[in-house]
């Protein structure tokens, strides 16, 4: 294969193969692949030095979980009452009210696949805290969570789906998607939902016009072409999106944190190689050619990664998290305020621009 010319190919926004893909990932240096991902968001930005933010707040529903990620050290099992935690009614106010004090305009809800939480539990869930609190935006569950309640709920997923948003969900995360390549999956989310169901679960959110985000877990026991074949996976289906609708608005690579993890006592050590990590973000940019925007994570690698990032394709920094807990429990402990995410992107060279879910800008 001929280096120059998919490099060239890729400048041009034309799709790459997986092989081609595979092969610059292979092949290039991580100064190149950043200036190429740095050259193709210019492109999809028009030139835009902008590099968006979000206040928003990460809310858990619940940590009773059926699912047994061997990553997450949140969850317990339905039988160890002594851990369970369930964010009540009262909680949530407080944590509403703190949110829009300090300039947020979200609830980032996930979930927890608690064998008793179905439609209903959700449904009266969202529709209080809307009657109470209509202007906070809730961007909740995922995938996995939405399979879990139509099972348990005897609902088809876009039943589910439909009657979520019909009680108050304004956008989809894409969470659960880890690597979605069906016998990793079982390996690292035994009980989750398959790599097919994530991607029909998506797809038929984006026919209901939600707005969705598309995540990648990577470092635990994937291979390089493993992730280049997730990163191909969100660009098909994405490129399945009804005309019009918002489909995928970023893309976010996660890296995998492992301290005290299952995974971890299996052997799967977490590598947080920044060099990794702007390569990740570098192939992103490449080739999510339909993808508007690449959203860099500081919470788990530090600031200066997401600064680099900056430099390598990603346009945007993520929310400052007033509360995060399901990384934070297997080891990432970065935290930033207003002040400090504003100085980060400055200090990286880019003009900060507050933003909401949909990517619509906020003064
Ligand atoms: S990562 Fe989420 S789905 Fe998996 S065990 Fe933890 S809480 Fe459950």
């Amino acid at each position: 294969m001929d280096t120059n010319l998919i490099l060239a190919k890729s400048e041009k926004l034309i799709p790459l193969t997986k092989e081609e893909a595979i092969h610059i990932y292979k092949n290039c240096s991580t100064e190149v692949l950043a200036s190429v991902a740095n050259r193709i968001r210019e492109k999809i930005k028009k030139g835009n030095s902008l590099v968006t933010w979000q206040i928003d707040r990460n809310v858990n529903i619940t940590n009773v979980c059926v699912s047994g990620c061997l990553f997450c050290n949140f969850h317990c099992k339905p039988h160890e009452h002594d851990k369970e935690k369930t964010t009540t009614l009262e909680e949530y106010r407080e944590k509403i009210k703190e949110t829009l004090e300090l300039g947020g305009d979200q609830l980032l809800l996930q979930g927890g696949m608690h064998p008793k939480f179905d439609i209903f539990y959700y449904e009266n869930l969202f529709r209080q805290l809307k009657a109470e609190f209509p202007n906070i935006k809730l961007h909740a569950l995922g995938p996995p969570e939405v399979s879990h309640i139509a099972k348990i709920s005897n609902l088809t997923s876009i039943e589910v789906l439909k009657r979520l948003i019909n009680a108050g969900l304004d956008s989809f995360p894409g969470a659960g998607a880890e690597i979605l390549v069906s016998d990793i999956r079982k390996k690292v989310s035994p009980n989750k939902c398959t790599a097919e169901q994530w991607i029909e679960i998506m797809h038929e959110a984006h026919e209901l016009g939600l707005a969705t985000s598309a995540t990648m877990m990577y470092g635990h026991i994937e291979s390089l072409e493993d992730r280049i074949e997730h990163l191909i996976k969100i660009r098909e289906l994405q490129a399945r999106k009804p005309k019009g609708s918002y489909g995928f608005l970023a893309f976010i690579p996660w890296v995998y944190c492992g301290k005290g993890t299952a995974l971890e006592a299996k052997g799967i050590k977490e590598n947080h190689s920044i060099i990794d990590y702007i390569r990740i973000i570098a192939m992103s940019r490449i080739v999510l050619t339909n993808i508007e925007n690449i959203q860099a994570s500081w919470l788990t690698l530090g600031k200066e990664a997401g600064q680099l990032s900056l430099h390598a394709g990603a346009n945007d920094l993520g929310s400052i998290m007033i509360e995060e807990n399901v990384v934070s429990s297997a080891g990432a402990s970065f935290k930033m305020g207003v002040e400090e995410m504003q100085q980060t992107i400055r200090d990286a060279g880019f003009t900060p621009q507050l933003r909401d879910q949909k990517y619509n800008f906020r003064d």
